[in-house]
């Protein structure tokens, strides 16, 4: 039995190189993960300029007490450079943006300036105020994004604001995806008495997905030795990952491990988990394989476990694992010492804290507790039985 960090540290020595990068257009780059440091060509912003629209000057000009009279020498629309200089005594309007005249060095905003004609009366304000400096954002040549880094909204939008419009990212990991067992069958087509609906490959398919993966689906396999090889065999040439579910246990029919053995490398783990228990890592030929549990809940928390963060690192991301938040127990929970728990939980902020309770019956076939709770309720191998009030380590569901 090994515990699920040596798990995890096992599978990720086995994964030292990301996917090769690929240039992609900024508009189809959402999610997908930057594949070098991305240096500012320019500062940003390029030129000192006004954080309003409102009127520049020298702050020599402001007076210190009472209100001084200035001459409006000229309009800025936006876009526009001033190319003369504020002198002693003038002012310039200015637009939110705009570079800076020469000459001036604090704004002030029109909403407490007064203004007849070309004459603008000023009161007090605090020299420099109301001005972006130039490269207070960032600096030229400085790491404005490194590489590994989740590119989202905001990302985008800093790349585009660098003059770029396609950025080179990591290529989406390929994983081949197949189910396994003779009483699974498609959904869409009839199901006789002991066929159950594949639902493994849907998860897992989406979980996938998810986490910035294409997924090459290889539909489902009967119990039957020949037909498992030859299409493990074919995930393997069509995925740098195998992911698969059922047939990893200890049942007569569970045969993933045994022609893994032939067609591969494998190695099968009990970890000490609950629920979830076995599974089986390893290779086919240049592939790594994931042999999940057949149980839903299992298998989707082996996948969140031990495919994520292979898939995360194969797509060349830094951060491998999801966070964790800490919330109180509202309900007590049985958990054995010696194997790290996951309950589906839902937690929310209730009397000014967060709040943790079970989504109910936590069978591993219960996939119902899945789509009803919003978080696994982490308890760590030391622990024992939770009480009402303890605090528990909660990760929120992406
Ligand atoms: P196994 O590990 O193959 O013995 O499967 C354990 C349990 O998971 C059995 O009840 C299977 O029927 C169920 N199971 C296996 N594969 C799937 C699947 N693709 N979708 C839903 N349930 C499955
Ligand atoms: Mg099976």
């Amino acid at each position: 039995m090994i515990s699920v960090q040596d798990g995890q540290n096992q599978i990720l020595r086995q994964l030292p190189h990301s996917t090769p990068p690929e240039v992609v257009a900024v508009t189809r780059a959402r999610d997908r993960v930057l594949a070098e440091d991305l240096a500012a060509p320019f500062d940003v912003p390029p030129l000192d300029n006004s954080a309003v629209d409102g009127y520049a000057v020298a702050s020599d000009d402001v007076p210190a007490a009472n209100r001084r009279e200035l001459a409006v020498i000229a309009e800025l629309a936006a876009g526009a450079v001033f190319t003369g200089t504020v002198a002693s005594g003038q002012t310039v309007r200015i637009m939110t943006g705009a570079p800076m005249p020469r000459g001036a060095d604090t704004v002030y905003p029109q909403e407490v300036v007064e203004r007849r004609g070309d004459r603008l009366s000023v009161g007090p304000i605090s020299k420099g105020a109301n001005v972006r400096k130039r490269g207070e954002d960032i600096q030229a040549g400085t790491v404005a994004l490194e590489h590994g880094t989740v590119l989202r909204p905001q990302e985008l939008g800093l790349i585009t604001s660098l003059g770029h419009w396609q950025v080179l990212v990591h290529r989406r990991p390929r994983v081949a995806l197949l189910s396994t067992g003779d009483e699974v069958v498609e959904p869409g087509t009839p199901r006789t008495t002991g066929q159950i609906y594949d639902s493994n490959r849907f998860t897992l398919r989406a979980s996938i997905e998810q986490c910035g993966g294409d997924v090459v689906d290889l539909g489902i396999v009967p119990d039957a030795r020949g037909e498992l090889r030859a299409r493990l065999l074919e995930a393997a040439g069509a995925g740098e990952v195998v992911v698969t579910s059922g047939g990893v246990s200890v049942g007569a029919h569970d045969l993933v491990k045994d022609v893994l053995g032939e067609v591969g490398a494998i190695d099968f783990w009990q970890v000490a988990m609950q629920p979830g228990r076995p599974l089986a890592f390893g290779r086919i030929g240049a592939a790594h394989f994931f042999g999940l549990p057949g149980n839903p809940v299992a298998s989707m928390l082996a996948f969140m476990l031990f495919v994520r963060p292979a898939l995360y690192k194969l797509a060349g991301r830094r951060r491998l694992f999801a966070e964790l938040a800490e919330a109180i127990a509202v309900e007590a929970m049985s958990k054995k010492k010696g194997r790290r728990e996951f309950k589906r939980g839902v937690v929310r902020w209730k009397n000014g804290r967060w709040e943790a309770r079970t989504t109910g019956p936590q069978g591993s076939g219960i996939l119902s507790s899945m789509a009803a709770g919003n978080c696994l309720i982490v308890l760590e191998e030391e622990r024992g039985d939770v009480t009402v009030g303890e605090r528990v380590l909660v990760e929120l569901f992406e």
